[in-house]
């Protein structure tokens, strides 16, 4: 069954392919020419498990595009390494930050609203 490919917008298959040894998913975008499908061209949309190499200076748990929760998970991931580098005191901490949180903080609660209200 087509997809609508989140990097191009047009449709195409999600495919799976094996790439020196790790999977990867991929949208293969194809055309009919004289009653025969052939690929064209295809849209890389990330690892199927995880980027291995991003993350061992960002462990963020990032995933492909294939994944529709992962921005739940980059947001929880973010404040927990967040909260590490402040005990570590890593981290700058002064009223600039202190604005940037309030703001994500407003931002958290106004989808946290939206959200409410498609579920109730
Ligand atoms: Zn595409």
């Amino acid at each position: 069954m087509p997809i609508v490919c989140p990097r191009c917008g047009e449709k195409g298959y999600l495919v799976k392919k094996r790439v020196a040894g790790r999977w990867y998913w991929y949208v293969r975008h194809e055309e009919y020419r004289k009653g025969q499908r052939r690929s064209i061209r295809q849209c890389y949309l990330g690892p199927v498990d995880r980027y291995i190499y991003v993350e061992r200076l960002n462990p963020l748990r990032l995933r492909g595009i294939v994944d529709t929760t992962r921005y739940l998970d980059y947001i929880e991931s973010a404040i927990t390494f967040f909260k590490v580098e402040i005990s570590h005191r890593n981290l700058k901490i002064d009223k600039s930050t202190y604005n940037r949180l309030e703001k994500i903080s407003k931002l958290l609660e106004e989808t946290i609203n939206e959200i409410k209200k498609q579920i109730s």
